[in-house]
């Protein structure tokens, strides 16, 4: 989906193509990634490589969220060389961008992947010690809301500790934000259904 509104273009600082946010919008639920890699490069879709699989996999596994209703996009829009992490000098001419884009999905809650995508929340951010803890975080005149760091796929492929601890973090997101109040509690249908499911077996 195209972000409508005027949005600057991002700055293209490496070569390469343009790889833009992907998924509806405005949105409850955004993800951020840190740059596309090498099969985003060539797709023009943000984690649709290794590390989307993985991601993907989670939202299934461990969360009632899907991919098709959820916004992913990375900070950086393009792919830095050889796949390196981006300097924060490299991060910054893409921030005009994101933070538009970030104002059109005016999502309840952002989950960043990985320690660059948290630090445009937080500079001081640190990822092995803080992963998985929501918490409330503002960029004046840009959005406030509930930050939820989590580990990078990419690096959990490599680690398994890292998977683990994915896994773990992805599978308390709903408890955690249950307990923040953000959404209105869904109807309990379950017991329902096992009332229709019984007397349709008797
Ligand atoms: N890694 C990212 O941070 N983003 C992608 O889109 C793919 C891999």
């Amino acid at each position: 989906m195209e972000i409508t509104a005027q949005v600057p273009l991002p700055t293209t600082i490496f070569p390469g193509n343009t790889v833009l946010g992907d998924g509806p919008m405005p949105c409850d639920w955004m993800f951020i990634g840190e740059a596309p890699g090498a099969v985003e490069d060539q797709a023009g879709r943000p984690f649709s490589g290794p590390s989307g699989k993985l991601f993907n996999t989670l939202l299934e596994r461990f969360t009632e969220l899907r991919r098709p209703f959820v916004y992913v996009t990375n900070v950086c829009k393009h792919r830095p060389p050889d796949n390196r992490t981006p300097k924060v000098s490299e991060v910054k001419p893409s921030l005009p961008y994101l933070y538009e884009e970030i104002k059109e999905v005016n999502p309840k809650v952002v989950v960043t992947l990985g320690g660059t995508a948290a630090k445009v929340f937080d500079g001081k951010f640190k990822i092995t010690a803080e992963h998985g803890i929501a918490r409330h975080v503002e960029i004046p005149d840009v959005w406030s809301g509930i930050l939820v760091p989590w580990f990078h796929p990419a690096f959990a492929i490599r680690n398994a500790d890292a998977r683990v601890a994915l896994a773990e973090d992805a599978s308390r997101l709903h408890e955690q934000i249950a307990r923040l109040g953000l959404f209105e509690p869904q109807p309990d249908y379950s017991l329902g259904e096992e009332r229709e499911i019984t007397s349709y077996l008797l």
